[in-house]
């Protein structure tokens, strides 16, 4: 059995067009621009491009970004005061701290700093809490796991009962998505580092999330036939036939996974760029939320 490949990178581009539409939708009809900002602490130069994607896709369908930039020694009330003002900023709609903040300032505190309608992150503490809690909504849904959910209402995964087991259990990725699952009746399992005999765990899923970070790690005899495998991770590896030197694998061994899996996700081009989308949705989202 060859898997059928989910097309993340197909997924997302629709996304972004049907998102283009309806801002130029809003701006014909008087409404404002949706507008992003982005607060980039430090010079952490992942983060660096992470932001620049960021406000590329932003341009890309027309919403307005803002780019705050502070030094790596800025103190806690330096980035709670951009903080302040862009909450105050009517032309921003959505607010987005890169993270990792640099060590010594209190990343909590800087999130819960951000006005509940602005997070288009997800990550603040009541955002959070809300997607733990029974009857509880969210306003906002963290982005990677929002894109997964979609990727496998696209592949057309029935959730309700399913097994799921997430690899992970980061604040970014695997608690959220495993939250996410729960909420779909799911019954799930989350694995970590001290987790035992991770195989015997990922062989019982119908679902099976990988967020570790470690590269290929998830083989071929740790799925379970029919399985549907979502590859979260983004691994660099030495390669010397590569222009750069290097390539990116996920955290699953795809030639091997894809002769078992029924349905997964390439690395690039699975989750990668619905991460982005769903930051432009949850964008455009806080635009109406404000209108
Ligand atoms: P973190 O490093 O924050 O978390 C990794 C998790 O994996 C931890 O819970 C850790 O366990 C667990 N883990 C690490 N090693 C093992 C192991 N050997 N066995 C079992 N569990 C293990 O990573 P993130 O969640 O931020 O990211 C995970 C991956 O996803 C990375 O490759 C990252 O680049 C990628 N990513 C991709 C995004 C995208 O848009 N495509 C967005 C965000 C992340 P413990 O808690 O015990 O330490």
């Amino acid at each position: 059995m060859t898997a059928k490949i989910i097309d993340g990178k197909a997924i997302a581009e629709r996304l972004r067009a049907q998102i283009a539409a309806e801002v130029q939708q809003r701006v014909d009809a008087g409404l404002p621009r949706p507008g992003l900002a982005t607060v980039l602490v430090g010079d952490n130069p992942a983060s660096q491009i992470y932001v620049r994607m960021k406000h590329k896709a932003c341009e890309q369908v027309g919403i307005q970004s803002f780019s705050r930039t502070l030094p790596a020694d800025a103190s806690q009330a330096d980035v709670e005061a951009v903080v302040d003002e862009l909450n105050a900023d009517p032309r921003v709609h959505g607010i987005l701290v890169q993270l990792p903040l640099p060590p010594g300032l209190d990343e909590e505190r800087v999130l819960g700093r951000i006005r509940l309608e602005k997070d288009v992150d997800g990550f603040h503490p009541l955002n959070i809490g809300r997607l733990a809690q029974k009857g509880r909504e969210p306003l906002f849904v963290p982005c990677t796991p929002a894109g997964i959910m979609v990727l496998l209402e696209e592949a057309g995964v029935n959730l309700e009962g399913a097994r799921a087991v997430v690899l992970g259990r980061s604040n970014i990725v695997g608690m959220p998505v495993a939250l996410l699952l729960l909420r779909r009746n799911a019954t799930v399992t989350v694995c970590h580092s001290r987790t035992r005999d991770l195989p015997a765990v990922t062989r019982e899923a119908d679902v099976l999330i990988a967020a570790v970070g470690r590269a290929e790690m998830v083989r071929g005899d740790w799925v379970k036939p029919g399985a549907v495998v979502i590859d979260v991770g983004v691994n660099r590896v030495e390669d010397p036939t590569a222009k750069k030197g290097y390539r990116l694998v996920g955290d699953v061994a795809f030639d091997e996974v894809k002769e078992v899996a029924a349905a997964i996700t390439p690395v690039p081009g699975g989750v990668g760029p619905m991460t982005i989308a769903m930051l432009l949705k949850n964008t455009l989202r806080a635009a109406k939320l404000a209108d």
